[in-house]
Order: structure tokens, then C-alpha cells, then sequence
């Protein structure tokens, strides 16, 4: 006798089986409908770039189940972790397939936020009215009235009506079925694969074991009887009637099906005409757009020179510019020199005012994590920032102040202090505000962390238009200092 085979073996996970799903659950009838899409386009769209993303959740587990590549992510964050994987390979259909506890309740905020972008993904949105991993607690799609763990007399409140919500939010595809409508989430994922932009499917999934067990319905044909019973298919439905009552039938169809540009379509197309680049590819290369006098070609970032790993923190007050002076290195570092680069910021409560710092990793190789924990390099302008982030301070660092407004002590032993009167040489330049550039000269001078056309050309990017000279003159100052400090002319 041989092996018996899964029917959809080409793309589901025999290894995995069996799976985790409760009998009656109408996940596993989801994944498949899905499974059979993808075979039927097989020889159309390349697998091999096909993804998915899974949060947290029952449906969460979907990604581990699909022989394509998966990634089970943080919970509530599929769709930022999909985002980020999109626009770093913009070849690959993102398929996010996950549960309305992951995607609408505790990521609701990333959901709206990507269907306004109109990102280029597909979200297959499994909505079992309640979190069925953790025990059935009520979440932002419990129909009203209805029982969960942490509802026992009834939801009180009114959920999200999602297909209204997609649809205004901009996505350019939204539609509604139930696990009970195999065949319509088929044809809905083809179509949705056709178009580009935030293509949203939300699938009412049977939960007998519990939502369904707390009212009335204890077993999944319970479920798929409910669902063929109670719901009613139009076809071009009014979003505003798809609240989901009980009393009511379940509407179901296609609510949205436009074209608007999607999130890398809109992007290529600004940036085309403003910048002259047409795709970012994410491996370090920019395209050109094609012209009709020029040949489309792919333009090379030079790379002038391989760079450690350095861990840069910059410190001071809000108003200050340290946010401003650690972009400008960081795009000096990636776009000009095309090293990599990471970049984060943190602000204290009172933001203006009140003590805050940018975080900076530059290296020749990948970042896998952008927080700086331990700097190689601290930058601090203010004694109120000394003071909160003198603990940041490593043991054989380099630190580099504004001596006049920094008055350091107890600093860890082997640090190297470079100290520069930056707000003072600024106020000469004629303004106070750009103390941060004429630091940023200074660093510059002292270290190779980027080149001297690198960091010029993202100071340039990087200030308000009209005010390119003037910063490089403060830029300049600064540099001048550092090159005296260099050579022992000034200690
Ligand atoms: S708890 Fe509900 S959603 Fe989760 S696997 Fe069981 S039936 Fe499916």
C-alpha cells in the first residue's frame, strides 16, 4: 500500500500533520481553500516568491502549514512585520493570514494603517469572533449579544463592521465569506492575487469548541448549518449593511474592487518624477526609470569602504537636533556610502525641553537589531542628557561633548573624550540651532565611521531648502575644530 498522500501534498506540509486545529474548526478548511488557489496558478506566479505571515493566534499557526516560505510573527504585528518584508523584496505576493483577535483588536492600528497605504498585500482575515488559543475571550469582532469567557450575560458592545471599516479606509479589495463558502474564498483569492494595493478577505470561521459551544452551537456542522442558513450572498453589497447581528443574516460578497495605485506603485511614481529613481530593491541597487533617450539600467550604490560594526548614540535636549544629527549620519553612512544602517530615536515625556537621543548602528553587513544597548560612541550636548544617559557610557568608548554645556565625570575607565565648544562655534556662525551640524564637522574630522562626500551630500538632504550653504558653513567650522584637535593644535 503506498503512502497516502495529503490531496494538496504540493503545498501543504504532510510533515506537519496532523495539525492542531479543533475538530470542526473552519481554519484548516481556509488553508486549503487557499493551497488549491495557489495550485491552480502554479505555472502563472512563481512560488518561490509567495510568503506568508501568520501572528499570533489559532490562525497564526497557518504559516508553519504552507510548503512556502512563513513567518510566524509577534502578536498583532503581521501586517508591519508583511509591510517591512514587501518593501525590502518587492517581487514576493505577501500573503498575511491570520485572526481578527491578531489583526483587527490587538493590530487594529496596523491594519488600518495599511489598507490607508493601500500596501500590496493579501490579508486573509479569519474571523472566529473570539480568541479561540487563549480560552474564548471576547475581542473587537464578538457580535453583540453573543457569549464569550469575558462576556458570560452577552457582548454589550458593538464590533468592528470590518468590511466597512477596509472599504473606508482605502484598501482596494475587500470581501467577506464564511469557512462554509470554500469555492467563493477561492475565486476571491485568485482575483485578489490578480490586482495590486491592501486586498482584504475576511472569512467567518466556524469556532465550535468556543464561541460556537457558548451559543448553541456545539459542533462544526452546528456551524457550517448556521452559516449557510444565516447568511445571504449580493452581489455588489453596501458595506454599511455588513454589521454582523445575530438576528440578522450575515451579508457577504465583494464590497470593494478598485483600482487605486498601490503602496509600491504610488511610491515608484513620486519618486520617479521627483528623484529620478524608479524602484528601490532592497539588495542595495536603485533602478532608473525607464526613458526613451536613455536605456533603462540599474545604477550601482558604490560601496568606497567595508566598516565594522559601530553602535553610535547621541544625546541631548529636545530642540536640540539629535534626532536631526543622527539621521544625517545614518543616511550618510546608507545612502551615500551604501553601508547599512539603523536608526531609532527616544524622547523623555516632555519631548521639547526634556532630555532625548537618537541611536545609530552603521556596519558593512546586515543589522539584525537596530536598538543600541551597549554604544561604541556617545555624542552628548547637554549636562540635563549627561546625566540621564552617563549609565550608556561604556568602558574603552569614545565619547565626544560640547564642552561648554558638558561637564563630565566619573566616566568609565579607557574612555576617549573629544570635546568641542559646538553651541559657541555655532552662535560665531550665526546661529545657535545649528550646534548639532558643527558637532557632526567635528565628528567628522575624528573618525571614519562615513566619507567627507557622504556625509556632505546627506546634510544637504537632510536640512530645510535655503539652508544647505549655511549648515555647511557650521559643518565646515566644526570639521576645521576637529582637524585642529587632530593634530594636537588644540587639546
Ligand atoms: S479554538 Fe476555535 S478557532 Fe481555535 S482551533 Fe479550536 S475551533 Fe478552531
Amino acid at each position: 500500500m503506498g503512502v497516502k498522500r495529503h490531496p494538496m501534498g504540493e503545498l501543504i506540509r504532510e510533515d506537519r500533520m496532523p495539525h492542531i486545529f479543533c475538530p470542526g474548526c473552519g481554519i484548516g478548511a481556509t488553508i486549503s481553500n487557499i493551497a488549491e488557489a495557489l495550485t491552480e496558478v502554479k505555472d502563472e506566479i512563481d512560488l518561490n516568491k509567495v510568503a506568508v505571515v501568520s501572528g499570533i493566534g489559532c490562525s497564526g499557526r497557518a504559516a508553519g502549514y504552507f510548503w512556502l516560505d512563513g513567518f510566524h510573527t509577534t502578536h498583532g504585528r503581521p501586517i508591519a512585520f508583511a509591510t517591512g518584508l514587501k518593501l525590502s523584496n518587492p517581487d514576493l505576493n505577501v500573503i498575511v493570514f491570520s485572526g481578527d483577535g491578531d489583526l483587527t483588536t490587538i493590530g487594529g492600528n496596523h491594519l488600518i494603517h495599511g489598507a490607508r497605504r493601500n500596501m500590496d498585500l493579501i490579508v486573509i482575515c479569519i474571523n472566529n469572533f473570539n480568541y479561540g488559543m487563549t480560552g474564548g475571550q471576547m475581542g473587537a469582532t464578538t457580535p453583540s449579544h453573543t457569549k464569550t469567557t469575558t462576556s458570560i450575560y452577552g457582548n454589550y458592545e458593538t464590533p468592528f463592521n470590518l468590511p466597512a471599516l477596509l472599504t473606508a479606509c482605502g484598501a482596494n479589495y475587500v470581501a467577506r465569506w464564511t469557512s462554509a463558502h470554500s469555492h467563493y474564498i477561492k475565486r476571491s483569492f485568485l482575483d485578489a492575487l490578480k490586482k495590486e494595493g491592501f486586498r482584504f478577505i475576511e472569512v467567518i470561521s466556524a469556532c465550535p469548541v468556543n464561541w460556537g459551544r457558548r451559543n448553541k452551537l456545539r459542533t462544526g456542522k452546528d456551524m457550517v448549518k448556521f452559516f449557510l442558513e444565516h447568511t445571504v450572498i449580493k452581489e455588489n453589497p453596501d458595506p454599511k449593511d455588513a454589521l454582523i447581528q445575530m438576528d440578522t443574516p450575515i451579508l457577504c460578497g465583494v464590497f470593494a474592487d478598485r483600482n487605486a495605485p498601490g503602496y509600491m506603485r504610488a511610491m515608484r511614481e513620486c519618486l520617479s518624477s521627483k528623484v529620478g529613481i524608479s524602484e528601490f530593491r532592497g539588495d542595495g541597487k536603485v533602478e532608473l526609470p525607464e526613458d526613451k533617450e536613455k536605456e533603462k539600467k540599474t545604477l550601482e550604490i558604490p560601496k568606497p569602504k567595508q566598516i565594522k560594526e559601530v553602535k553610535i548614540k547621541l544625546a541631548g535636549l529636545g530642540g536640540q537636533g539629535i534626532a536631526l544629527l543622527g539621521l544625517i549620519i545614518g543616511r550618510a553612512a546608507c545612502v551615500f556610502d551604501g553601508n547599512e544602517a539603523a536608526y531609532t530615536q527616544e524622547y523623555g515625556a516632555e519631548a521639547r525641553g526634556g532630555a532625548s537621543a537618537s541611536c545609530v548602528i552603521i556596519s558593512s553587513e546586515k543589522i539584525d537589531f537596530p536598538y543600541v544597548k551597549k554604544p561604541d560612541v556617545m555624542v552628548i550636548m547637554a549636562q540635563g542628557a549627561f546625566r540621564k544617559y552617563r549609565k550608556d557610557i561604556q568602558p574603552n568608548s569614545v565619547v565626544f561633548i560640547d564642552k561648554d554645556l558638558v561637564k563630565p565625570s566619573n566616566l568609565p575607565e579607557g574612555v576617549k573624550a573629544y570635546a568641542v565648544p559646538a553651541t559657541r562655534i555655532a552662535e560665531q556662525v550665526g546661529r545657535t540651532v545649528v550646534a548639532n551640524i558643527v558637532m557632526l564637522g567635528f565628528i567628522s574630522a575624528l573618525t571614519d565611521f562615513f566619507s567627507l562626500e557622504a556625509v556632505k551630500a546627506a546634510l544637504k538632504m537632510s536640512v530645510p531648502k535655503g539652508t544647505e550653504e549655511f549648515n555647511l558653513k557650521a559643518f565646515a567650522a566644526g570639521y576645521e575644530y576637529g582637524e585642529k584637535v587632530k593634530k594636537g593644535e588644540i587639546v
